[in-house]
């Protein structure tokens, strides 16, 4: 676990005195000094690094508890080192694998402070919230730093390093695993919790004991805006729990929108299903949609264009708003459900009228002989070919889902 590059640089162990290390020093830099060796800049640069970080007490001890991870997020803007050579570094020079033991998760890519995780939390919308937009508050709590210490948990100065594991927040116990095996245990420190240092009792901070943090109520104002989408994320840059030492994460607000009960959603477009009986799907209908910002649509289909079962026909650009764009809309798809009448609807003479309104029947001819039966069709009332009649238009709908919509429901 325990980092010892720096060392390996220069060419020293880990347990070198000052004075070994300057000797090192000293020896590699004369011998890759840019002067002497002008290829061998990237070298230099190492070597002097390593130096820079061994020779101050404070940061050799940083680096040999945190690695070169905790030597970068010292320094966090103090200065110090040359930032290009971090760039060097910590670009591939090294490959370093970040973390380490007792400590939170690593925020990627932003350079710094050790960043803690970003905290998630869900917003349910409707999806009238989505098309019309909303500004919804959400109340957290968030840990905070603590303001009556400054985070430091007590008085200045009251802050040991533990005696346990030595500040370095870690235990290693060794385990016998057979003859001549041994297995090396690393384990979080209990007495310090992993952070390397205690307060006492009595100079412990009253107001976090000692915790260096405390919980707060915090309330974010959420802007959904026109067109945002389910599952589409919303951050809020730091908003996170704050914890000593590290840059809060951010909190994450992800969209969960409702089921809505008429239309449902497909990227930009809206469906929805309406039922017309048989006479409205020979004769023409029109109809009523209330949209999902109030506005009543009207919608009007000429007689004598006939509306199969399970057609679908497209209102254009009475879809959702697209998102940062919202004048633009997608489209709306209507799928129609023809209701028929019931048996014995008409007399038998209004049959005769009917059918001679309706397109001739085909011609079937009956053949003839022994091998001819003639059979009888009863109702069947059974579901192995309920899945027929379920095209894909709601391939991807639940079945749970297919009763509360009414206009959806197959008679
Ligand atoms: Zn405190
Ligand atoms: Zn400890």
């Amino acid at each position: 676990m325990a980092d010892t590059k720096l060392y390996d640089i220069l060419g020293v162990s880990k347990n070198a005195s000052d004075n070994e290390i300057k000797k090192a020093y000293y020896k590699l830099a004369k011998e890759y000094h840019p002067d002497k060796n002008p290829s061998a800049g990237e070298k230099f640069k190492e070597i002097s690094f390593a130096y820079e970080v061994l020779s101050n007490a404070e940061k050799r001890e940083t680096y040999d508890r945190y690695g070169l991870q905790g030597i970068k997020e010292g320094t966090g803007g103090s200065g110090g080192f040359p930032g290009d050579i971090f760039g060097d570094m910590f670009g591939g020079l090294f490959g370093f694998g970040g973390g380490f033991p007792g400590m939170g998760g690593m925020g990627g890519g932003r350079r710094g402070r050790r960043r803690g995780e970003d905290t998630m939390h869900s917003l349910r919308v409707s999806l009238e919230d989505l098309y019309n937009g909303k500004t919804a508050k959400l109340q957290l709590s968030k840990t905070v730093i603590c303001p009556k210490c400054n985070g430091r948990g007590g008085k200045d100065g009251a802050t040991q390093r533990c005696r346990v594991c030595s500040g370095r927040g870690v235990k290693v116990t060794l385990r016998q695993l057979g003859p001549g095996m041994v297995q090396q245990m690393q384990s979080i420190c209990s007495d310090c919790r992993g952070e390397g240092e205690v307060i006492n009792e009595k100079d412990r901070c009253k107001e976090c004991r000692g915790k260096k943090v405390t919980q707060q109520t915090k309330i974010l104002e959420v802007h959904i805006d026109k067109g945002m989408k389910d599952g589409q994320k919303i951050p809020f840059r730091g908003e996170g729990d704050q914890q000593p030492d590290m840059e809060p994460g951010d909190v994450v607000i992800v969209l969960q929108q409702k089921e809505h009960e008429l239309f449902r959603r497909s990227g930009e477009d809206l469906y929805c299903a309406h039922s017309i009986t048989l006479t409205e799907s020979l004769c023409g209908f029109q109809f009523v949609l209330k949209h999902l910002d109030g506005r009543d649509i009207i919608i009007k289909h000429p007689a004598g264009q006939v509306v199969e079962p399970g057609c679908i026909k497209a209102v254009m650009g009475e879809g959702m708003p697209k998102y940062r764009n919202p004048f633009e809309k997608g489209n709306l798809y209507v799928k129609f459900e023809i209701t028929f009448p019931e048996s014995g609807f008409a007399s038998a003479e209004a049959m005769k009228a009917l059918e001679k309104l309706l397109p001739p029947r085909p011609k079937v001819e009956l053949p003839m002989g022994e091998h001819v039966e003639e059979v009888t069709l009863s109702d069947y009332d059974g579901h192995a070919n309920d899945g027929g009649r379920r095209e894909a238009y709601d391939e991807d709908d639940d079945d749970d889902h297919h009763g509360p919509r009414v206009q959806c429901a197959h008679q």
